[in-house]
Parts: C-alpha cells; structure tokens; sequence
C-alpha cells in the first residue's frame, strides 16, 4: 500500500495499460500493470515498473534474436565457465555478468558476442532425434 500525495488515501488499485517503453532509442508497447490510487492518481510501485520493463526488455530481445537472460546463465554453465569467465570474453566486469543473468540489456557489443556465444555452443541432442538414433537397427 502507497500513500497517494494527491489526496492522502492509501487505497491503491492496479489497472492495465497499454504503454510505450523506449529500449535502445525504440519504442516497444508493452501491457503495463499501473499501481493507481482511487482517486485516478498514477503511484509509482518499483516492482511493477521492474516488471513492465522487463516485457520491454523481452519485446527487444525477440526482434532482435538475443538470448535471454537464463539462456546465457545455462550456456555459461554447460560450458562450465565462470562468470569471471563470461566476463573477459564480453570485456565488462563480473557484476555486469550477473546483472546479465538476472534481467539487464547487453549493450551492443555484447548483444553479438552473446548471440554467437549461445548459437554457437552445442545443444544436448533432442529426444526425438536420440529416439529415432537408438531405433535405427
Ligand atoms: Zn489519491
């Protein structure tokens, strides 16, 4: 519960909005949940606004075919590399790595290098495909 600096009241609803959320210098409309008061007035609710956000961030990486934050995390692990690792190879500090792994943007140096590192790195053999392998008589 916030309480609202226009007219006092603590009483919040959250409403739905369609928003536009700039990511990169583009804009991405997103469905944003908005903490308001009853009086009309809109509150600011850092969770939300981390979660609206975050639908921007999504928006982003799918027009432009960047991994998401835990398909870094899990290549990084089956590579068995460090985040110390993951680090010198995206040149930024080991703090930016985990910011990485929990939800922030790469900047457009590492956008590249992180989408070849996560294309690049081999998949487990699908159970399809291993199925039909283990039948071929
Ligand atoms: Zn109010």
């Amino acid at each position: 519960m916030f309480k609202c600096e226009e007219c006092g009241s603590v009483k919040n609803n959250v409403i739905i909005k369609q928003e536009e959320i700039i990511v990169m210098t583009e804009k991405f409309t997103i469905t944003s949940n908005i903490c308001t008061c009853i009086c009309g007035n809109e509150i600011f609710d850092e969770v939300l606004e981390t979660e609206n956000l975050a639908k921007a961030y999504d928006l982003y990486r799918m027009k432009y075919n960047l991994p998401f934050p835990n398909e870094i995390k899990e290549t990084r692990e089956r590579c068995g590399f460090s985040q110390k690792k993951l680090a010198k190879i995206l040149t930024c500090t080991e703090s930016s790595v985990k910011h990485l792994e929990n939800g922030a943007l790469p900047n457009e140096k590492q956008q590249e290098i992180l989408k070849n590192f996560v294309r690049n790195i081999q998949k487990p053999v699908p159970n399809n495909a291993l199925i039909s392998y283990l039948q071929t008589p």
